[in-house]
């Protein structure tokens, strides 16, 4: 981490997370793992000195990682306490990753692209979080062997909920997922109740298609 942590973006990142409080993000946890996060190093070496603005930049195969803003809001929806076993998908950069490792206590990534993944593999271990399990594949259908998760996050859109994601939820477990065509989404949050599941729109959002069994079937 000592590596990672740059001085020379600190400032920037301080600014990065006043900015994020000014705009409604009040979880200090959330905000403590942002500021400790670099994520310039995630991001290309041409895109760098863009890292601190809160927006989406390319980090290839044609994928994105997602605007700092949406990530802290996913993450304050959560409500982590620490303890949680937390299932992601869509690894993409693996910044958000390594955000999770700050608030959860275990963190389950799958990614289908695997370019993508083994990039952030690296990256997620140089930051030095050693609580992180990946997997390289569809997330449409969970991962099985680790359910049930008391929080899954779904970083890509699609068109339905995908069935085994709530099956692999714990009691009282959340379900973050963008639902709806491939240009508009609705962020919904899906909360698996003892005798129903609960489920909630949060706002309108743009994510990159979840590409696989139970998501998009064609990129
Ligand atoms: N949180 C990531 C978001 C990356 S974009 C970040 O900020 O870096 C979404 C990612 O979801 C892409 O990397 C894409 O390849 C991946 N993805 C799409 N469909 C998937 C699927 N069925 N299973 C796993 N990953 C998928």
């Amino acid at each position: 981490m000592a590596s990672a942590v740059n001085p020379e973006f600190r400032g920037a990142r301080r600014r990065l997370v006043e900015a994020l409080q000014a705009g409604g993000i009040s979880d200090l946890a959330v905000l403590k793992a942002i500021e400790e996060t670099p994520r310039h190093i995630f991001v290309p070496t041409g895109v760098r000195h863009r890292a601190y603005e809160d927006s989406s930049l390319p980090i290839g195969s044609g994928q994105t990682i997602s605007q700092p803003s949406v990530h802290a809001r996913y993450l304050q929806l959560l409500q982590l306490q620490g303890h949680e076993r937390v299932l992601e998908i869509g690894t993409g950069s693996g910044y958000q990753t390594v955000l999770l490792a700050h608030l959860a206590a275990q963190v389950f990534s799958i990614e289908r692209v695997a370019p993508l993944l083994e990039k952030a593999r690296d990256i997620v271990r140089e930051c030095g979080s050693r609580n992180v399990s990946f997997l390289l594949g569809d997330g449409t259908i969970g991962w099985r062997q680790y359910a049930p998760y008391d929080a899954i996050l779904v970083s890509a859109a699609s068109p339905d909920i995908p069935h085994p994601l709530v099956d692999q939820l714990a009691m009282g477990g959340k379900l973050l997922i963008p639902l709806g065509d491939r240009d508009e989404q609705m962020l919904t949050m899906v909360t698996r109740l003892p005798d129903r599941y609960e489920r909630r729109d949060i706002v309108p959002v743009r994510f990159v298609p979840l590409l696989g069994t139970h998501g998009w079937t064609s990129p």
